[in-house]
This record gives structure tokens, C-alpha cells and sequence, in this order.
């Protein structure tokens, strides 16, 4: 691969656990560039409202979004997470917050305050950024929109096998009915919903290595920013 001198923006989309942490991770790692992991800020965002018992509407979100100290950083090849000085890195990898992520991110207001955090977080440098609206919304104008799917099998035993590494031991049938319910719910909101953008490259990894969609992947970057 040649060496890319000018910054850009690596926007990877797409539903539920198709691969794309894995791919924005090695992606960042190969071109030494930052990873940023937007799905991790909407759980954050879930878990502490789900602390509180706060409501998830657009006038409790107003009122109590940016109460929290929010800090995301990367370590030993995970997102960190850090809420008001507590390590949530792994308390919101669960189902359930998952879910609270995606009730969270159908408000407008938590929307905006997270956008205007993730452009932020990318200012003057490169990054690769996942997520279910980066292409579409945060970063139109990216240098480089993939959009990354499998079939929902292959989905599935990726998810139980994450649950596995922290310790949860959950039914493929039961992921199966989380993952659906959530894609359907990321696609059909009014806010943002998951959709292909106009100029992505959508590709399938169902059949493929995870090497092969890395090598994929870096041909695509280096055709769009060379
Ligand atoms: O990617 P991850 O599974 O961690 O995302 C959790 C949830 O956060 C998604 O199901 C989606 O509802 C929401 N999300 C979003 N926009 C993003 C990233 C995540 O709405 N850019």
C-alpha cells in the first residue's frame, strides 16, 4: 500500500454485527490512524440513562445529556469508556444496553450533542469511523464510505461469540431476535436511520476471511485516496 499523505475520513456503516468493529479497528491499526467507535457513545449514553431511570424523550435528553463527563479513549485494542471516572468499557456491552443505545439514538437531541462530538473528535486528522450514520450524516463528504453486511447467521454466531468473551452465555435464537429487532428499529427511525449511502461500496463478508475484507477494504481506501 502507498503511503497516504493527505488526511481523510474512513466512514464504515452498516446493521448490526456485520464486522465492522473488527474492521474499522484493523483498518486504523494498518494505516496508524484513529478509530472511532460512535456505537460505544450512544451506549454510554444509554447506560447512564438507564442508571438514573431518566426517561428517554427528546425533553429528558435535553435536560440531562450532557450531565455526565463522557471520555472515549482506546486501550489494549478496545474502546474505552469512562463515565463520571467509571470504567463502563465492558458494563455496556451487554443486551440490554445495547437496546437502551438504540432507544437513545432515535432521539433528535442526543443525535445532534453526539454528532457535533464525533466531528470533533476528528478534526484536522484521519480517522476511521464506525457507526450507522457516518456516511450518511456525520461525515457526508468522506474520502472513503464503505457499507458492510452479512446474513444474519453468520451475524449471530459473531454476537454470541462476543457475549461469550464477557462472560454471557445467550441462545442463538435469542440473538438472532435482539439483532433483528434492533437493525429494525436503527433502519426505521425517523432520525438517521440506517441506510446506504449513495456513493458507499457495500460489500458482503459472509463468505469471505476476515484477512480477505481487511485487504478488501485497504484497495478500496487506496483507490478513493490516492
Ligand atoms: O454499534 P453498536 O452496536 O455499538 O451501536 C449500538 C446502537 O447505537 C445501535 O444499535 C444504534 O441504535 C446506535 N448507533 C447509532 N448511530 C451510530 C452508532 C450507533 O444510532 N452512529
Amino acid at each position: 500500500m502507498k503511503d497516504l499523505l493527505r488526511t481523510f475520513i474512513v466512514a464504515i456503516d452498516g446493521p448490526n454485527s456485520s464486522g465492522k468493529s473488527s474492521l474499522a479497528k484493523e483498518l486504523a491499526k494498518r494505516l496508524n490512524i484513529t478509530y472511532i467507535d460512535t456505537g460505544a457513545m450512544y451506549r454510554a449514553l444509554g447506560y447512564y440513562f438507564l442508571e438514573k431511570g431518566y426517561e428517554m424523550t427528546d425533553e429528558s435528553a435535553r435536560l440531562h445529556m450532557k450531565e455526565p463527563k463522557l471520555e472515549f479513549g482506546f486501550k489494549d485494542g478496545k474502546t474505552a469508556v469512562i463515565l463520571d471516572s467509571k470504567d463502563i468499557s465492558i458494563d455496556i456491552r451487554t443486551p440490554e444496553i445495547a437496546m437502551a443505545a438504540s432507544n437513545i439514538s432515535k432521539l433528535l437531541p442526543v443525535r445532534e450533542y453526539l454528532v457535533q462530538l464525533q466531528r470533533d473528535m476528528s478534526k484536522s486528522k484521519s480517522v476511521v469511523m464506525e457507526g450507522r450514520d457516518i456516511g450518511t450524516v456525520v461525515f457526508p463528504n468522506a474520502e472513503v464510505k464503505i457499507y458492510l453486511t452479512a446474513d444474519i447467521k453468520t451475524r449471530a454466531l459473531r454476537r454470541k461469540e462476543d457475549y461469550k468473551k464477557i462472560g454471557k452465555e445467550i441462545a442463538l435464537d435469542e440473538v438472532i431476535a435482539e439483532i433483528e429487532k434492533r437493525d429494525k428499529q436503527d433502519m426505521e427511525r425517523e432520525n438517521s436511520p440506517l441506510k446506504v449511502a449513495e456513493d458507499a461500496v457495500v460489500f458482503d463478508n459472509s463468505e469471505m476471511s476476515f484477512e480477505e475484507t481487511v485487504e478488501k477494504a485497504l484497495e478500496i481506501i487506496n483507490e478513493k485516496v490516492n
